[in-house]
């Protein structure tokens, strides 16, 4: 379907039939876009509007590949946007603004060397190669003239008397900054040729090891061509496990699997393997140590470890001499389709860096929305040390509620209705986030003296400037004492770490979002440490980490105290409302039939003060009815007292009859919830002998 779409507007080679024109300057209904990349010279332009002055003004950004730096402020009319083509301009986690270039490629045909003419000159030669080709062989020397010119029949020559020639390949990556070495030497240890240079995309050992094979390959190939050779044989040898075993497992089939495309670096390792069987290049892949010369002399160790010595040299000479990021990779034969996000190649990890690539502006959008933080904010945070350190800690539910301010405190319940209150279980005060670590109860205090113990702890154990540490505890302190941190105290060179964590806000220390000042100062303290002074990031990752877990600590100990509270709590008020009714019940007392005594309570005060509200719950149950029915018999029996008509009813009231009744009274007690017999049994008391008397003889007196 879609292919018949795109086949209506494009021609054979998915070119445009109609080309697109250029921009006109009614693009958008304001007549400007937020940002524009400027094709005049170069920079970006982002619009921008102060309301307190009224002014409207143009951003100059810098550009740096896609990465953007402010370089000044102009009037509005300084800058035509008609003189630019619109982009977008985000803001990433490590505080850097990146615009959204069109991604432009290199758009070499896409064809495998084939072409070429007359051996004149290598440099020329190489020079008229594709781009990819040119690149893997730019910085080719041959050992065996004195001037480094290429000499291929010599190379030819040393092949043909072993049979066969060692290429020992390295990469090496700094960061993003990729390069690759290789030398070819004899099996006898003659060094033939050697080569660095540059491997684009993103940092990647396997890639940079990958570029260095590639470019042996590629080195092979073209020679192989010149001097029509229908067979070379190489031992292809790697300090990279991975390309040794990818490249092995290759020789047993042709085409590609379809996952083996989505593998990373596929580009590189399918390119080799396709050069390699085009031009006959019969190669054994083996695997060496890397760095053996770490406790022996290179002359001690064996061929290939020395070689690789060699080829490390030469990747590293390139590092250094022109080491730098180059974002997007030269597409190869191989690999005809590649992703690049944001002007930057993406050769692996595809789904994380596309989850990543739409789910982190957005992220960073909220935060700023939230927090009200800036761009420059942003850029402060020491987003490496914060994601190390949630690495460490396995606790990732808690974990994204402490960092993104998402605890569910009192204040945050009672605004989302879930309690009715908003208040801390320990001061009575408004429980918001930031009162937790700043609450002035005595188990938060001791809470903070241990946190900042630990903060202390670990950073001695890291071995950190004392200067340092004591800045970064004692600012702690004073923030948690005062809500704020008076920047004169410090010693001058700590001003910028303070004020800048004053910019993020100290509370957002305990969400692991710490200034990357303080890591600057970390880099630039000199003492002398017994162990390898760690990186930076990692130092912060440390402060972060430990920060974290305290925050847990207590967040849990919280809990404890809020819900041991509560329990508290809930116990006291249904006490009291269980004494009410118990009181009431007891009241009744005189008003029941005097047999009945042993239902009510005998020292009220005291049962009240020593009872839980479960004993007392069960004693209202269990005695309620019995009380309330005796009162009514009683009252029936006699409403003006009992024991006077009882004493003048002598001859019907005898020990006897008394007896009668407790026996039924009991039974009734005894077999309540037996719905029949209880009722057949009040119909009996109803119609009692002495009901009926008693009866009488009351109303008897209440008509008198
Ligand atoms: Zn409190």
């Amino acid at each position: 379907m879609w292919k018949r779409v795109i086949d209506t507007f494009t021609m054979e080679n998915n070119k445009l039939i109609e080309t697109l024109g250029a921009w006109t300057t009614k693009h958008s209904n304001s007549g400007r876009w937020e940002s524009y990349h400027s094709t005049k010279d170069n920079k970006v332009y982002r619009y921008g509007f102060s309301k307190d002055e009224n002014r409207h003004y143009w951003e100059k950004y810098k550009r740096y590949g896609t990465q953007l730096s402010l370089e000044s402020e102009i009037a509005i009319d300084e800058f035509k946007p008609a003189d630019g083509i619109p982009i977008k301009i985000n803001a990433f986690a490590n505080g850097k603004l990146y615009g959204e270039m069109t991604t432009t490629m290199e758009t070499d045909p896409l064809t495998d060397p084939v072409h070429f003419g007359p051996m004149v000159d290598w440099d020329m030669f190489v020079r008229a190669q594709p781009a990819w080709i040119h690149a893997l062989l730019a910085d080719v020397h041959f050992y065996t003239t004195d001037d480094g010119r290429p000499d291929f029949f010599e190379l030819i020559h040393e092949h043909d008397q072993h049979g066969h020639l060692i290429s020992v390949s390295d990469g090496s990556v700094i960061f993003h900054d990729m390069s690759f070495g290789w030398v070819i030497a004899t099996p006898d240890g003659k060094r033939l040729v050697g080569s660095k240079g540059p491997c684009n995309g993103r940092g990647n050992s396997l890639r940079a090891e990958g570029a260095g094979l590639l470019s042996v390959t590629m080195f092979l190939a073209i020679m192989a061509q010149y001097l029509e050779i229908e067979q070379i044989n190489m031992v292809c040898i790697s300090d990279n496990a991975e390309l040794i075993r990818r490249c092995t497992a290759h020789k047993q089939y042709d085409d590609p699997f379809p996952n083996e495309t989505l593998r990373s670096e596929y580009d590189i390792t399918e390119q080799i393997y396709r050069t390699q069987k085009a031009y006959n290049i019969q190669s054994n892949f083996q695997w060496v140590k890397g760095h053996q010369d770490n406790n022996k002399t290179k002359a001690e160790l064996p061929l290939e470890a020395q070689l690789n010595i060699e080829a490390d040299e030469l990747a590293g000479e390139f590092q250094t001499s022109e080491g730098m990021f180059r974002p997007i990779v030269h597409l190869l034969p191989s690999c005809p389709a590649m992703l690049a996000i944001r002007g930057i190649s993406v050769t692996s990890n595809y789904r994380k860096q596309l989850i990543r690539a739409y789910v982190e502006p957005e992220y960073i959008q909220y935060l700023q929305y939230r927090f009200e933080w800036s761009n420059d904010t942003i850029g402060i945070i020491a987003w490496k040390s914060l994601s190390l350190a949630i690495q460490r800690i396995q606790r990732n539910v808690l974990i994204t509620k402490v960092c993104n301010d998402l605890l569910p405190t009192a204040a945050t319940l009672y605004k989302q209705r879930y309690q009715e209150h908003d208040t801390c279980v320990l001061c009575q005060r408004e429980e918001t986030r930031e009162h937790l670590v700043r609450c002035p109860a005595d188990s938060r205090l001791r809470w903070r003296r241990h946190m900042l113990q630990a903060i202390r702890k670990r950073l001695d154990h890291l071995e950190t400037e004392f200067a340092i540490t004591e800045t970064i505890c004692t600012a702690l302190a004073e923030w948690l004492e005062y809500g704020t941190v008076d920047v004169e105290k410090y010693p001058q060179r700590f001003h910028k770490a303070i004020k800048s964590q004053t910019v993020v806000g100290w509370r957002h220390f305990f969400g692991g979002k710490i200034s990357r000042d303080w890591l600057l100062l970390q880099e630039d303290s000199n003492t002398i440490t017994k162990q390898e002074k760690r990186a930076s990031y990692s130092w912060g990752a440390s402060i972060v980490e430990v920060t974290l877990l305290q925050v847990i600590e207590l967040w849990e100990l919280r809990n404890d105290e809020v819900h041991g509270k509560t329990i508290e709590q809930q116990e006291q008020t249904r006490k009291t409302k269980l004494t009410v009714e118990i009181k009431r019940l007891n009241e009744m007392r005189e008003y029941a039939r005097p047999s009945d005594v042993c239902l009510f309570i005998e020292e009220e005060e005291d049962y009240l003060e020593k009872s839980t509200a479960r004993t007392m719950a069960t004693f209202i149950s269990s005695h309620r009815r019995a009380i309330i029915d005796s009162v009514k018999k009683w009252a029936k029996t006699s409403q003006t007292g009992a024991t006077t008509i009882l004493r003048w009813l002598g001859n019907s009231n005898t020990a006897e009859t008394i007896e009668k009744i407790h026996t039924r009274q009991r039974q009734s007690l005894l077999s309540d919830g037996r719905k029949k017999e209880r009722r057949r049994r009040r119909k009996q008391q109803q119609h009692g002998r002495q009901t009926s008397i008693a009866g009488y003889y009351t109303l008897h007196k209440s008509l008198n």
